[in-house]
């Protein structure tokens, strides 16, 4: 136990989390009311009725990526950015692996992330460049 202080250097852009779910309601019990849809709170167990939720848009795999691409976030999750590519620096886990290829144009990097993201009206060209993020584990 104890803090860790570590950061990611991303290319890449800040995105919305929010916006990579879709916000449902579901039932909160499973008494087998009739007309519960009609109900605020459960005549039966007292409970609300329904209970916001929410689903992944279609590529988003919770907390680690969407379409392919690895998400960062900083402390508490409070921020998120899509990596095109990335880098640990400090920590005790670090990895030795160079962040960007020799090979890598970030110009076709740019154009890939964009091209997928268009489509979701996430792209934001203000917000793609390098990060530093900071993160403090505890
Ligand atoms: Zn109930």
């Amino acid at each position: 136990m104890g803090v860790d202080y570590y950061s990611y250097l991303v290319v890449g852009c800040s995105i919305d989390e929010d916006k990579l779910k879709i916000p449902t309601k579901v039932r909160a019990c499973d008494c087998n009311v009739d007309k519960i849809e009609d109900m605020k709170f459960c005549s039966k167990c007292g409970e609300e009725v329904w209970k916001e939720d929410y689903d992944l848009i279609e590529g988003y795999e919770e907390d680690e990526s969407f379409l392919g691409f690895d998400l960062v976030y900083n402390t508490d999750n409070e921020n998120c950015w899509i990596a095109i590519r990335k880098k640990e620096v400090g920590g005790y886990n670090r990895n030795e692996f160079d962040m960007l290829d020799p090979s890598d144009n970030i110009e076709e990097l740019k154009a890939e992330l964009k091209a997928k993201l268009e489509p979701h009206g996430l792209w934001d060209k203000e917000s793609f460049g390098i990060w530093v993020i900071q993160c403090c584990s505890y």
